[in-house]
């Protein structure tokens, strides 16, 4: 029997886990299903975790965390936990994507989330052939060339600097013409003369051939559709939180949440499960910052601790 299983390996399940066994908890697996770290290792920069003056990689913010995090005896598992149930008895059942199954006392759900599909043609078709979510991943192979970005959002403005960098030249479409990022980062971009910025406009279309994408069909508010001949597209449009976990046999979560399927939570992170948290991205009003993740596990941990005392 755990006394804490902790789903999701990214800051709020590593701060989980630092706080749970350093407060003394003696049995605490962190279940990832990939390198702990999570998806800021995916970001090109950060610039707003304190502590951290300079600018730094997602990866090379991350980079320290697990050792110190499993210095008091977290112990890591790589294994992907396809759901989180409740037994007969009142504990709760981790069932591994294997089939393997543990128990455990306390969990805290810290999944995190996914970028989100924007749902235009040719985005399932050439994903991962031209469309990404990536630019740090994806942006080297578009060197010296020109690519789009779909997005008013931090993550959209944020990469599409980052892609300058790279790209001869960035088409930032947006349905908008007011951006919802920081004003910092929007003046950064609008004063960038690789970027150019394709506004009122959504993507219609992206097509190609058996190599990867030719180009993307751009479409304003008037119906007027630009041809923008770029190798690469990177679609930027928001989060999908990952509650699949918590889905039971018969669709129900296993706690309360919100219409986004976003978890509700208090203020110290319990669900309306006696004994299951929630931490970071996935909960209700989560500003989506790694600062804020880390807060929840901590928070969360803490509860744990009291309730094991
Ligand atoms: P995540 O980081 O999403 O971690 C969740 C982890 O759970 C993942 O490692 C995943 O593999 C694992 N997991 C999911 N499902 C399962 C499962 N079923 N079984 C096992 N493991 C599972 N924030 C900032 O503060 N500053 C920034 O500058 C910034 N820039 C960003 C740039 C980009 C491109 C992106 C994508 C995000 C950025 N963010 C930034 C947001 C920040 O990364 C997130 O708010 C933060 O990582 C959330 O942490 P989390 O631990 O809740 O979830
Ligand atoms: P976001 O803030 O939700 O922005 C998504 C953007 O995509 C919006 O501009 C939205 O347009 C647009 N959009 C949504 N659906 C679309 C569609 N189908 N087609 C075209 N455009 C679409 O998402 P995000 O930028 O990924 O940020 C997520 C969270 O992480 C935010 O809270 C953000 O602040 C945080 N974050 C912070 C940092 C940082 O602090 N430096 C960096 C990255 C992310 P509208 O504007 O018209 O709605």
């Amino acid at each position: 029997m755990l006394d804490l299983a902790i789903i999701g390996g990214g800051p709020a399940g590593l701060t989980a886990g630092l706080y749970a066994t350093r407060g003394g908890l003696k049995n605490v697996v962190m279940y990832e299903k990939g390198l702990p770290g999570g998806q800021i290792t995916q970001s090109s920069e950060i610039e707003n975790y304190p502590g951290i003056k300079e600018v730094v990689t997602g990866m090379e913010l991350m980079e320290p965390w697990p050792e110190q995090c499993m210095r008091f005896g977290l112990k890591h598992e790589m294994a992907e936990v396809t759901r989180v149930s409740k037994t007969a008895a009142g504990f709760f059942k981790i069932t591994l994507a294997g089939g393997d199954e543990a128990l455990a006392e306390n969990v805290i759900v810290c999944t995190g989330s996914t970028p989100r599909r924007a749902g235009f043609k040719g985005e399932d078709a050439f994903f991962g052939k031209g469309v990404s979510t990536c630019a740090t991943c994806d942006g080297f192979f578009y060197k010296d060339r020109e690519v789009a970005v779909l997005g008013g959002g931090d993550t959209a403005l944020e990469e599409a600097l980052y892609l300058a960098n790279i790209c001869s030249r960035v088409y930032l479409i947006h349905r908008r013409d007011s951006f919802r990022a920081a004003p910092s980062t929007i003046e950064k971009v609008k004063s960038n003369p690789k970027i150019e910025l394709v506004l009122n406009s959504t993507v219609k279309e992206v097509y190609g051939d058996a190599s990867g994408v030719n180009g993307v069909l751009a479409e304003d508010k008037e119906g007027n559709v630009i041809d923008l001949k770029v190798p690469g597209i990177f679609v930027f449009v928001g989060m999908n939180v990952n509650n699949g976990v918590l889905k039971q046999d018969d669709g129900s979560f296993l706690c309360d949440v919100n219409a986004q399927g976003e978890v509700i939570v208090d203020l110290g992170m319990r669900t309306s499960v006696e004994g299951l948290f929630a931490a970071g991205d996935i909960r209700i009003e989560a500003p989506k910052q790694v600062v804020c993740a880390a807060g929840d596990g901590a928070v969360a941990a803490l509860q744990v601790v009291a309730r094991s005392l």
